[in-house]
């Protein structure tokens, strides 16, 4: 596929290329911060497929946290663009409400419904897992 996207305020822009690894709905707690409450639904991407076209992200981790995640925002509006994590050292992990156009999102696994809140709705017939991360 061929995709842009960027954040709220137009600072930042990205292009992608090439297939989608993996499509997820987490429900860890992590990411219902980043959310704002509900689960996060993101792409994972080989990392040679993403490419900031305009603007560079500010980034943040946890220092508390054994291995926390690289966060991709915009200085500017804050927009969370999306992670890299030292799991997947070779992926950009990319937020679904970033992409211009999200409708070929297709959700393949809820993960993380460890930490569902009752108010999270999960697709009917998708798989749901109470912990995984998958590998791609
Ligand atoms: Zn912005
Ligand atoms: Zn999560």
């Amino acid at each position: 596929m061929e995709a842009t996207g960027g954040c709220y305020c137009g600072s930042l822009r990205y292009s992608v290329s090439g297939a989608v690894a993996v499509s997820l709905q987490c429900h860890c707690l992590e990411c219902q911060y980043i959310t704002g409450g509900n689960p996060n639904v993101i792409v994972i991407l080989p990392f040679g497929n993403f490419l900031y076209t305009t603007g560079s992200p500010t980034t943040f981790w946890r220092g508390d946290f054994k291995i926390p995640v690289l966060r991709h925002f915009c200085p500017n509006c804050g927009r969370a663009i999306g992670s890299r994590s030292p799991a997947r050292p070779n992926s950009m992990i990319v937020k679904v409400g970033t992409f211009d156009d999200q409708k070929f999102f297709k959700p393949q696994l809820a993960i993380f419904t460890c930490d569902k809140q009752d108010y999270h709705q999960i697709p009917k017939n998708l798989p749901a897992d109470d912990k995984t991360v998958v590998k791609g």
